[in-house]
């Protein structure tokens, strides 16, 4: 469902509105690449300010429920070992597994609710001002010049200026307003989200909680959506589920996912309470997925994972090429190695668009110019939202290498505003060096 512009009648919108918030650097969106930037630049001595639209950061992996580093979590960067530190104090993270030869089914799970704690702290303490629960609006470009943005808050709608902007808002939301290219979607669409809710396993079995005439029970195995499973906590669960169909980059489709997803999770959970063991399936079979029937709702996430909705044009795309070829750059500012997490968008099952032995990626480094948006001269990008093809995605997108572009964004956008320079005109070496020298591993 690909929402048709074409078809609407414009309105024009004037208001005058206060311009109450200044900075050097605001960073659109509170992810982990977002946090991650914002620390950074802060870092460096700009004045720096965070627009997020929920009551806390972290997005995926806070509100998205996603709680669980994938690959290695030393040398991401000086930021992201605070974050971890911080966790490692609170006992709320997965011990540390020892280095990892590349990034492929490495993983740290963590508490999600501590960790919207913990960031909101680090950003404090760093001299982040935070806006919660405000909701970048709008943003005028003129001349390749951003600002200043519309943004609405508890307050009503109000007006934020800044020397420069970083969009992390992981659905290009700065770049779309401002009018910057965007880059074409995979021809099948998006790589599809999935729903993240949690369950909590009791001694005795529990009975069906889905009420009859609700929804559509799953009767066999065969029409089940893929769904994975994670510890989360004691007597824990956390269940992953591909939800397909609608595009998340558009109103109407963003909202029949998050009402599929409460629907289709409770059809799943009952498929579980039922007991369904008799059938014969390797994955029932899995030690996670023991006690299906003693699994009880606790709580789903505030809202559905997204893996991809807008992917921005930058000065370079980062290819599935790039990737395979393990590729460095004079420019290198982060590093990913993940697998290629090409989970098919128009299929609900684990199917994926690639074979296995086709995920396998080496090692490959980022360049800071695929973090630069092609049209303007003061907006960076980093996280799930920068400027690389599908499948370069699927790997880079995990949050570890989310927070090495979110501090090599905010390192840069932190020297432009101080340098009173566009980002072409910084020294890429120089960028890169100071990446490094914050602690960020670019071996490949
Ligand atoms: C279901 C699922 C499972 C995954 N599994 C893993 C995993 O196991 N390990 C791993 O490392 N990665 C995993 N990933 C990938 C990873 O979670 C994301 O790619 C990553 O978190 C993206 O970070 P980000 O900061 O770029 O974007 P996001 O986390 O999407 O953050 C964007 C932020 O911007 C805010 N925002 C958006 N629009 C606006 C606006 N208009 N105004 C103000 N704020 C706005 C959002 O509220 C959000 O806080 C998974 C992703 C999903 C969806």
């Amino acid at each position: 469902m690909i929402h048709d512009a074409e078809k609407n009648d414009l309105v024009d919108w004037r208001r005058r509105v206060p311009l109450r918030h200044e900075a050097d650097v605001a960073v659109i969106g509170g992810g982990i690449a977002g946090v991650c930037a914002a620390c950074a630049a802060a870092v460096e001595g700009a004045s720096v300010i965070l627009v997020e639209r929920f009551a806390v950061t972290g997005g995926n992996a806070t509100v998205g429920g996603v709680a669980n580093w994938s690959g290695e979590t030393a040398g991401q960067g000086a930021i992201f070992d605070e974050i971890i530190a911080m966790q490692e104090e609170w006992d709320s993270i997965a011990p540390y597994p020892g280095p990892v030869d590349g990034f492929a089914n490495t993983n740290r799970v963590f508490d999600h609710e501590i960790l919207a704690v913990i960031l909101q702290e680090l950003l404090l303490r760093h001299g982040v001002q935070l806006l919660l629960h405000t909701k970048f609006v709008d943003v005028q470009c003129e001349g390749g010049i951003l600002g200043p943005a519309v943004v609405a808050g508890a307050s009503g709608v109000e007006a934020l200026s800044a020397k420069v902007f970083i969009d992390a808002s992981g659905g290009g939301q700065v770049a779309r307003a401002a009018g910057c290219e965007l880059l074409p979607r995979g021809e099948r669409g998006p790589i599809p989200p999935s729903m993240m809710y949690f369950v909590r396993e009791l001694d005795e079995e529990v009975k069906p909680q889905l009420p009859p005439g609700w929804f559509e029970p799953v009767e066999r195995e065969a029409d089940m959506p893929m769904t994975s499973t994670w510890p989360a906590g004691p007597r824990g669960k956390a269940l992953k589920l591909k939800v397909i169909g609608h595009d998340s980059g558009d109103t109407i489709g963003m909202t029949a996912l998050e009402i599929r997803a409460r629907r289709r999770m409770f059809e799943v959970l009952d498929f579980y309470q039922r007991d369904f063991r008799g059938e014969d399936t390797p994955r029932r079979d899995h030690p996670r997925n023991a006690n299906v029937t003693r699994w009880q709702f606790d709580h789903c996430s505030p809202m559905i994972g997204l893996r991809e909705t807008r992917r921005i044009a930058g000065d370079y795309v980062l290819t599935l090429e790039d990737l395979r070829a393990g590729r460095e750059f004079d420019d290198g500012i982060a590093r990913g190695a993940f697998y290629l997490d090409g989970l098919t968008p128009d299929d609900e099952k684990r199917t994926y668009m690639l074979t296995k032995e086709e995920q396998v990626v080496p090692p490959y480094q980022i360049p800071f110019r695929s973090l630069i948006a092609r049209d303007a001269d003061n907006l960076l990008m980093a996280g799930r939202c920068f400027s690389a093809d599908q499948m370069a995605l699927s790997s880079a997108r995990v949050m570890t290498t989310c927070a090495m572009m979110g501090q090599a964004a905010g390192i840069a956008a932190a020297w432009c505003a101080d340098r009173d320079r566009g980002p072409r005109d910084l020294d890429a070496t120089e960028l890169r060096r100071r990446v490094e020298e914050r602690g960020a591993n670019l071996d490949v």
